[in-house]
């Protein structure tokens, strides 16, 4: 329904200021102004809450706002917006080993503009929600579709910044990672992996998560060229996994070599690291190796250690929040 010029009020995760959900005439008013991160706060046993590099998610919503022509707190100023949030809904924490608190940083351009212009006025807010596991198949295998119709982004596109705009309209406006994500799930799939746009062929990633690949001792994942979102999951794994002696390659990795791979898993804040039970691509369907004695099982161990402040944090990855 239309109504007439003036201030609307929306919930701070509607879907339109998370994923740019909206149609295109609302488009050049604010909504491809607007940045989002998520990260979450566990709870250890002493019942202290931890937060996982906070830092980093800062950092990329700094270069996000510069991709995006907007100005962006300072990373003091975010990571102490987010610990205030995280403790200001600390009986929302769920117990250790129960989930986590969501927690959801959101930069835009809330003033109002009609040429195409940067927003006069911008908001920064912050809000919360306690989580369980992301997918509902929990620490189970994923299924994944590779998507050859639709792309997530193209090249000198904003793919490599985490901004709203990103998960509705994907190289047309037609064309949307929700429309890709909601098709393979209405085929039993988990979600979509994406190939590049240009040539069809190489491995992007997955709608939320980054994508890995195993072959023996080298694990592989796409190199990040401004058409994937360099995941803090996944540079935190990148190094996990080097620590553990495995040789870790960032580069181009066509889709043909996803019969060969031995394990596929993604990473992300949501998903934290996944296995992939099998992908689809075409009537082609691999299977991989998961469970006990994976590679994907080893790093998800460290990962969670550190995360959930069960092992030793040696590299200083998490904050506590007093
Ligand atoms: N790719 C996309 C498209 C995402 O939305 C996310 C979630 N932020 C990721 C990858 C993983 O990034 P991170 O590990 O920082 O959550």
């Amino acid at each position: 329904q239309l109504s007439r010029y003036g201030k609307i009020e929306l919930s701070p995760s509607a879907g339109v200021l998370n994923y740019g959900q909206a149609s295109c005439c609302l488009m050049y008013l604010f909504i491809f102004e607007g940045l989002f991160e998520g990260l979450k706060a566990y709870r250890k046993e002493d019942g202290q809450l931890i937060l996982f590099r906070p830092d980093q998610n800062a950092i990329r919503m700094d270069i996000g706002a510069k991709r995006m022509c907007m100005p962006c707190p300072s990373i003091d100023q975010f990571i102490d917006a987010v610990k205030q949030t995280a403790l200001a809904n600390k009986r929302w924490v769920p117990p250790p080993g129960k989930g986590s608190l969501y927690i959801r940083p959101l930069l835009m351009g809330s003033g109002a503009i009609l040429g195409l212009a940067p927003a006069p006025e911008y908001t920064f807010l912050v809000f919360a929600s306690p989580v369980g596991n992301y997918f509902k198949e929990g620490l189970a295998p994923l299924n994944l579709y590779v998507e050859d119709e639709f792309h997530r982004a193209t090249p000198g596109g904003a793919g490599g910044v985490k901004t709203i705009s990103n998960y509705a309209p994907v190289s047309s406006f037609f064309h949307t990672v929700l429309k890709a994500l909601g098709r393979a799930k209405n085929r039993g799939f988990s979600d979509v992996l994406y190939l590049d746009s240009v040539n069809k062929r190489n491995l992007e990633e997955v709608s939320s998560c980054n994508i890995f690949i195993v072959k023996g001792n080298v694990i592989s994942t796409p190199a990040t060229n401004g058409t994937i979102l360099e995941g803090i999951t996944r540079k935190s794994i990148i190094e996990i996994a080097r620590d553990c002696g495995f040789q870790v390659e960032e580069r181009a990795i066509p889709v043909d070599e996803l019969v060969d791979a031995d394990e596929v898993f993604s990473t992300g804040t949501a998903v934290v690291i996944a296995p992939v039970g099998s992908i689809t691509y075409g009537d082609k369907r691999t299977e991989y190796k998961t469970g006990a004695g994976s590679v994907c099982g080893e790093l998800h161990s460290t990962l969670v250690g550190i995360q959930r402040g069960i092992i030793e944090d040696k590299k200083g990855w998490t904050v506590e929040i007093h």
